[in-house]
């Protein structure tokens, strides 16, 4: 079914055709058939009431863990991000609320002014609430699932839904949370978060942590390119004894460098794929397929992609 703009009555942007790349990390990827920023949590609500129930609805919050294929998405795209979407407020000594288009780094450093102890991981990962929320994000030992207290999401029908840990109340299964994974529904889009710090804590210590953490990362990935972050799961989640990492395995298969059109595995860190400049989509994933199959055959290992890749080819 084609879909027109003018079909929807919005107070957000509502766009036909919308190129997709420049909201991605990546700079790839081909256009939403409409692409939607809403104004508030209202609009997107009354939108998706408008919406026939068979267009497919993807959610993007700040593009740092997608591939969007060159053939572009089916359907509606939703984009949370900036403006009413980067809301802070704090709840409580210890508690914070964060609608779902805040960057997790500006979680971070909000919990560091307010003197909210905990939250300083979130300011490694450079995505939105809503993408943490639905990838377990995680860093420097904790992941998202350790501080979560209640998520508000809005459902494909439009409806709005608070849940605390469990989806069982709406007809959903439980959420599973795992190493950079949730079993959480994609038709839930997340609209805001209640996040619990573990203590009150000293405003400036906190800050200093903050940096400790920017400094290592800007030392050790390639922040400055194109690039979405951790490629592949590391096969052995955190803790467990004499675990594998990702990285080590693409090094001894000699992906370091390698490349395929306009992608590159990072010399710096080679777990990170990068954009050199002119990639496409379809060297970006053929590049990842690569490097897999090398490290299959080099350690037996079959890596699991942790970077979303969606659209068509
Ligand atoms: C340099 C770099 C370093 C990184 N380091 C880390 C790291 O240390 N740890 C880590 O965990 N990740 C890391 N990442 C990956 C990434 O930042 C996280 O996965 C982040 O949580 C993704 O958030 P996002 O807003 O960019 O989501 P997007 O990339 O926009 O989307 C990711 C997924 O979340 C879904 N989604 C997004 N918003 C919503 C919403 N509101 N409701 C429902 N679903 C939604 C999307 O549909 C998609 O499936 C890194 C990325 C980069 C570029």
């Amino acid at each position: 079914m084609e879909l027109k703009a003018d079909q929807f009555t919005v107070r957000g942007k509502l766009i036909e055709n919308a190129p997709l790349a420049p909201y991605t990390w990546f700079r790839v990827g081909g256009p939403a058939d409409l692409f939607f920023i809403p104004a508030d949590e209202d609009d997107l609500s009354d939108f998706l009431k408008q919406l026939p129930e068979d267009v497919p609805v993807t959610t993007l919050g700040v593009g740092s863990n997608i591939i969007i294929r060159d053939g572009g998405v089916e359907g509606v795209v939703i984009r949370l991000a900036g403006g009413y979407w980067g809301q802070i407020e704090q709840m409580n000594a210890t508690t914070l609320f964060a609608r779902s288009g805040s960057l997790d780094l500006s979680v971070a450093r909000f919990a560091a002014k307010s003197g909210i102890a905990g939250l300083s991981f979130l300011s490694g990962i450079p995505g939105s609430i809503g993408g943490a929320m639905r990838t377990n994000a995680g860093c420097y030992g904790k992941e998202l699932k350790d501080v979560l207290n209640q998520v508000e999401v809005i459902d494909r029908k439009g409806e709005k839904h608070v849940f605390q840990g469990e989806l069982v109340d709406y007809g959903y299964p439980k959420v599973g949370f795992s190493y950079r994974h949730t079993d959480f529904p994609t038709d839930l889009i997340v609209t805001g978060a209640l996040l619990s710090g573990d203590d009150v804590g000293d405003p400036e210590t906190l800050k200093a942590e903050i940096e400790a953490h920017q400094a290592r990362r800007a030392e050790t990935q390639p922040i400055k390119d194109k690039t979405s972050g951790s490629t592949f799961a590391n096969p052995d989640p955190p803790g467990t004894p004499d675990q594998r990492s990702a990285w080590k395995l693409i090094d001894a298969a000699g992906c370091r460098g390698l490349r395929v059109g306009g992608a590159q595995v990072s010399e710096k860190h080679c777990n990170f794929l990068i954009n050199t400049g002119d990639a496409r989509a379809s060297d970006l994933e053929a590049l990842g397929e690569l490097v897999r199959a090398r490290v299959l055959e080099t350690s037996g290992v079959e890596l699991r992609w942790e970077v979303r890749r969606i659209g068509r080819y």
